[in-house]
């Protein structure tokens, strides 16, 4: 079975390298035995979603947004069918502000892709620390870093990634962090959010084989140093509250 990862717009959307998320869906892929294939979309590139499995949206400055923001109203109606079908998608950062309605900002609204009930406005000051979030749904707590200017609220029936134990999350108030929307997550998570949670790149890699047929479970991996260094970044954080 073959998973085809579509990165949208890696040349403006990669702030803290989000591209290494793409490399550990991949190669969590190969790992066992699947196929996988990566496709880098251009802005001004055509996307067929009916050939994606998985679609990373990643992080990017206001000002790349500002750009993305523009060229993104021409594939919402497919990426929106796209998403109410089942589709896969892990959007970080300035790409999960996207998802939503808006981003408003003092030099102007960014209208977004209306995937997602969820609204940004920007605060001050930026929101920027290491993060640690619980959800049931996984093993483990989820530990990353974030930064940003934006506050994200979620609309009422939506569910958030993680409930912040440590950090800021959404908006510094409301003690969520994240969406996750069928199979879409979105997250402020940036930088290696999958290599340090393979948890989470587990939990992409079946929704997307789940929606092609596959039956079975992902074999384990070895992931032993990833979870050491996740215990300890929890520990540190949380002084252990989520281990
Ligand atoms: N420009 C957005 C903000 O500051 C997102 C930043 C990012 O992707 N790190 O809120």
């Amino acid at each position: 079975m073959k998973i085809t990862i579509g990165h949208l717009y890696p040349d403006l959307l990669n702030l803290y390298g989000d591209r290494g998320n793409i490399q550990c869906l991949k190669m969590r892929l190969l790992w066992r035995g699947f196929d996988a294939e990566v496709l880098r979309f251009g802005i001004d590139d055509p996307v067929d979603f009916t050939k994606l499995d998985i679609v990373l949206l990643g992080g990017g400055s206001d000002r790349e947004q500002m750009i993305v923001c523009r060229k993104l109203q021409n594939i919402q109606k497919d990426f929106k069918a796209y998403v109410e079908d089942g589709g896969t998608t892990i959007a970080v950062c300035g790409g999960y502000q996207l998802l939503g309605h808006y981003y408003n900002t003092p030099d102007g609204k960014m209208e977004g892709l209306h995937l997602v009930d969820l609204y940004t406005e920007q605060g001050s000051p930026r929101l920027i620390s290491n993060i640690v979030l619980q959800n049931d749904l996984y093993p483990y707590p989820v530990v990353g870093f974030e930064n940003h200017g934006g506050r994200t609220w979620l609309g009422k029936d939506q569910k958030p990634f993680g409930k912040v134990l440590f950090g800021h999350g959404n908006n510094d108030k409301d003690g969520q962090e994240g969406v996750i929307y069928k199979n879409v997550i979105g997250t402020y998570l940036h930088g290696p959010l999958l290599p340090k949670n393979p948890h989470v790149c587990d939990d992409l890699l079946i929704r997307a084989l789940r929606r092609k047929g596959f039956e079975g479970e992902l074999e384990p991996l070895e992931d032993q140093e990833e979870r050491e260094a996740g215990d300890y970044i929890v520990k540190r954080f949380t002084g252990g509250k989520a281990s």
